[in-house]
Order: C-alpha cells, then sequence, then structure tokens
C-alpha cells in the first residue's frame, strides 16, 4: 500500500476554500477530512465529531503538553482551537488523502513540526482583489467598510506568503469544478 499524504488547503477568507472543500468531500468520500479540536461549547445543532471534536479546556492542555496537535490558535483571545496530530498521522499511515484546510500560520506551524515527505500545501487565490471584495461582502452584504478593509489588508498579507505553499490555485468566478479538478490534478500527481 503506499503512503498516503496531507494537504492543506490555504488562502485568504472568502477566497472560497470552504466551498473547495465541501465539493471535495462530496466527491471524495475516501478522502479524510480531520475535524478540529476546540474548546468552545457545540452551538445548536452541531454534532460532535463531524466540524469540531469539543474537549474541556483541561483535556486541551494536556494533549497540548502531550504535543498532540499540528498547531493551535487562540481565537478572540478566548477559544483554543487545533488540528489533532494523531489521526492525520493514522489516516496517511493507511494509505489515505487527508484534506484540511488552515490559516497561514497554521500552514507555518504544521511545516515546522511535520515531515514535509507527508504533506503539500495549495494556495487558493483570487483572481484579483475586486473580486474578493465582492465575494467576501455578497456572503456578508451588512459587513461595515472598516471590517472590510481589515479583511482585504489580511488577506493581502496572507497573499504575501502565498510563496510557502507549493501549489497555487486561482478560484475563478463560477468555476468550482474547475478548480476541484486542478486540485484533483495535484493530488493525483502527487500521491501516486
Ligand atoms: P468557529 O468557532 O466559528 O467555528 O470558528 C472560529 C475560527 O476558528 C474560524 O476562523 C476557524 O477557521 C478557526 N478554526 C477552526 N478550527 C481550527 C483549527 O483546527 N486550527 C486553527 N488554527 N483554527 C481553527
Amino acid at each position: 500500500m503506499h503512503q498516503g499524504k496531507l494537504f492543506l488547503i490555504v488562502g485568504p477568507s472568502g477566497v472560497g476554500k470552504g466551498t473547495l472543500v465541501n465539493a471535495l468531500r462530496a466527491k471524495h468520500p475516501e478522502f479524510y477530512f480531520p475535524p478540529s479540536a476546540t474548546t468552545r461549547h457545540p452551538r445548536e445543532g452541531e454534532a460532535a465529531g463531524k466540524q469540531y471534536l469539543f474537549f474541556s479546556e483541561a483535556e486541551f492542555e494536556k494533549l497540548e503538553k502531550e504535543n498532540g496537535f499540528l498547531e493551535t490558535a487562540l481565537i478572540h483571545q478566548k477559544e483554543k482551537y487545533g488540528t489533532l496530530r494523531k489521526p492525520i498521522l493514522e489516516a496517511i499511515a493507511a494509505g489515505k488523502i487527508v484534506i484540511r484546510e488552515v490559516d497561514i500560520q497554521g500552514l507555518i506551524s504544521i511545516q515546522k513540526c511535520l515531515e514535509k515527505a507527508l504533506f503539500s500545501a495549495i494556495f487558493i487565490s483570487p483572481p484579483d482583489k475586486e473580486t474578493l471584495r465582492k465575494r467576501i461582502l455578497q456572503r456578508q452584504p451588512e459587513m461595515d467598510a472598516e471590517e472590510l478593509n481589515r479583511r482585504l489588508q489580511s488577506a493581502d498579507k496572507e497573499i504575501s506568503q502565498k510563496n510557502l505553499a507549493d501549489f497555487e490555485v486561482i478560484s475563478e468566478d463560477n468555476e468550482i469544478a474547475a478548480m476541484v479538478a486542478q486540485v484533483e490534478g495535484i493530488i493525483d500527481g502527487i500521491s501516486k
């Protein structure tokens, strides 16, 4: 059996990473999409084990001490989130393709602690800044100008670091199938 591989999907907020990952999930039930670990409480209707595994602060800290995470983040200075190491390494060892969405900070952490042969990063870029602005507003039409500018500035910062990734895929408008095909091509090309 050949070894599997972790594919990290990186890119600015609003670019369509979630849409891409959902499309891959629907098309490839054989891939593994690991849930995140978090200390936040489940929202109504949110089942454990799908997008999130829910941990107490003490459990999360114990896992951190045991080197149980590939990366963690403190979000809104309050709740902890993290990518669990063990289920991903087990899936890779079992020959699986693992798909994981992370931010640039997550990619940098994973680059520091995971053997390079085990993962590749794919950066999803907007075709241009104006398209990204439109997409963010489409999703959240009520967003005020200040918040929008903050998002666009952090997008600029992420895009300036896209060379940290191994591949780049442009997320053209209404071209989800083409984006999926490009990502499948990358996965096929290097996981064989
Ligand atoms: P929410 O609590 O609204 O589901 O997510 C809050 C934020 O946490 C989102 O920006 C999401 O991308 C981020 N997040 C979710 N899981 C992880 C993870 O495993 N690692 C990191 N670094 N961030 C995560």
